[in-house]
């Protein structure tokens, strides 16, 4: 089959300098969670693997920030057309290991490869400034310069766009980048890792890492003096971690973490739109995303009607392998994010919510859990306050705006807020009110490769994408003269 063709050709080795086998020379399983059947094995980087690869970094880090930013432009807007020319193989390979639609892996290349030809864009308009000092006796020159080597942690649920918007910024500011990719799905990055080479990233620039222990590989980098950054997308609990260990070389960090989206429906919302932003907001990569709509607030006079729509839309996904014809919603990563959104769903139901459709695994094969909405969903269940990452759509109503607001940032979370209306004075003052980075006003989706993405509270720190991401990977460099 062609997927078989795909496996066969697929790189599994490590990336350092080339394909490169681990001192230790261990591997582990790639799973296929369709079927719940290994797929690749591939290798598994330690401690001096690590090392290694940060030392080809350093080795090349002064020549690549010297290379002329048209030369890294052209660089990254090269290995843009061959992620796009290879759409179709490297949609395949994100649907085999992590189990999106085939649809919806192949909306993640183009969105993921966007990051590359915005940030060869943005690679040559780096700019300073030289002004006068208000005294009058001296002069002020402010330059950019690239941080240095920096160490990428990727997330499995978006497999090459979670990899491309640091690679992206990181390559065009001048910087090396060592990507430590999810267990889960390493083979879509290394597959990134050879197309690059082949666009003419020089040896050593990039290196990829798959590694069953996360720490191993991790720990010696963040311990180590010539890292000077860490870019981590996933759980808020590992980037605490992470920012904690970063104390120790004083990194700079970016950090994208969870997300508890409040996806708000006015009673003044047009609901055809409101339903229709809904699935996105929450079925998009089957409500595997950090800014996937986790709570649905809903005015009490559309509520019903809200609902009713939203669950026939949601009852009528197909359930089934990703690379299916007919497929609607692919299967959960693994059994434990299965059970994990079980949990959530259980704990809800005995809270008192009620299940308006699904609220179950499929049987069968594979890490499939039923597209599901929860109606009435009390304000202490667990659902409300963790993140779901799956098909489950839980229902609150409220009365006022100032409720729905007070709702909404009910959390220590602060990354994605949608909310539904067509009064645009309610539009601005909502907007404002949300305690969230991003903000979708009469949207479902808001990721955006030219426009920053990032989260506050315990969501995260900085941006990524936008002409703010590329700050992301430079120091401001001040230089004094004298009049
Ligand atoms: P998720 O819950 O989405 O799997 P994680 O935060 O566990 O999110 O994982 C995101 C990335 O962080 C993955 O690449 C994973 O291997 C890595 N990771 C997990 N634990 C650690 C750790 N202790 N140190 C460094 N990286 C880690």
């Amino acid at each position: 089959s062609s997927i078989d063709r795909l496996l066969a050709t697929v790189p599994t080795r490590l990336w350092i300098e080339g394909p490169a086998d681990p001192v230790e020379g261990e591997t582990f399983s790639v799973v296929n969670p369709a079927t719940g059947e290994v797929v690749a094995q591939v290798a598994d980087a330690g401690g001096k693997d690590a090392l290694l690869a940060l030392d080809a970094a350093c080795r090349v880090q002064g020549e690549w920030a010297a290379t002329a930013p048209r030369q890294r432009s052209a660089i990254l807007r090269r290995a843009w057309e061959l992620v796009v020319e290879r759409t179709e193989d490297l949609a395949l390979l994100m649907t085999v290991e992590m189990g999106k639609t085939l649809a919806e892996s192949r909306g993640e290349v183009a969105y993921g490869a966007e990051f590359l030809r915005w940030f060869s864009e943005e690679a040559v308009r780096i700019s300073g400034r030289y002004t006068s000092a208000p005294s009058g006796t001296g002069r002020i020159l402010v330059t950019k310069e690239p941080v240095g080597p920096c160490l990428a942690i990727t997330p499995w649920n978006f497999p090459l766009a979670m990899g491309t918007r640091k690679i992206g910024p990181a390559l065009a500011a001048g910087c090396t980048v060592i990507v430590k990719p999810a267990e889960d799905t390493p083979l879509t990055m290394l597959a990134l890792a050879e197309i690059f080479a082949e666009a003419g990233l020089p040896d050593g620039v990039l290196s990829v890492l798959p590694a069953s222990d996360a720490a191993s590989v991790t720990g010696p980098l963040l311990a180590d003096p010539r890292l000077r950054k860490v870019t981590f997308t996933g759980s808020t609990r590992v980037g605490k971690l992470l920012i904690e260990q970063s104390a120790q070389q004083v990194l700079r960090t970016s950090m994208e973490l969870g997300g508890n989206a409040p996806f708000i429906v006015f009673d003044d919302a047009d609901l055809d739109d409101a339903v229709t932003g809904a699935m996105a907001a929450k079925m998009r990569n089957g409500g595997e995303a950090c800014t996937a709509a986790n709570r649905l607030l809903v005015h009490n006079a559309v509520r019903e009607e809200f609902t009713a729509r939203l669950t026939e839309r949601i009852a009528a996904l197909r359930v089934g392998p990703g690379y299916e014809d007919g497929s609607d919603l692919g299967p959960l990563i693994n059994e434990k994010q299965r059970g994990a959104v079980a949990a959530l769903v259980a704990d809800a139901v005995d809270a008192g919510a009620r299940v308006r459709t699904g609220g179950h695994a499929v049987d069968g094969p594979g890490f499939f859990y039923a597209p599901t909405v929860l109606d009435e969903v009390p304000a202490d269940a667990r659902i409300v306050r963790e993140e779901i990452f799956g098909p489950v759509a839980a229902i609150t109503g409220f009365d006022t705006e100032a409720e729905a607001i007070a709702a909404a940032n009910d959390t220590e979370y602060g990354l994605a807020a949608y909310f539904y209306t067509r009064d645009l004075d309610r539009a601005m003052r909502v907007a404002a009110a949300l305690e969230s980075g991003m903000v979708g006003v009469n949207r479902g989706v808001i990721s955006d490769p030219a426009a920053p993405f990032g989260g506050v509270k315990q969501s995260g720190l900085g941006s990524e994408g936008g002409t703010e991401g590329i700050d992301e990977y430079l120091n401001t460099k001040y230089v004094a003269f004298t009049a």
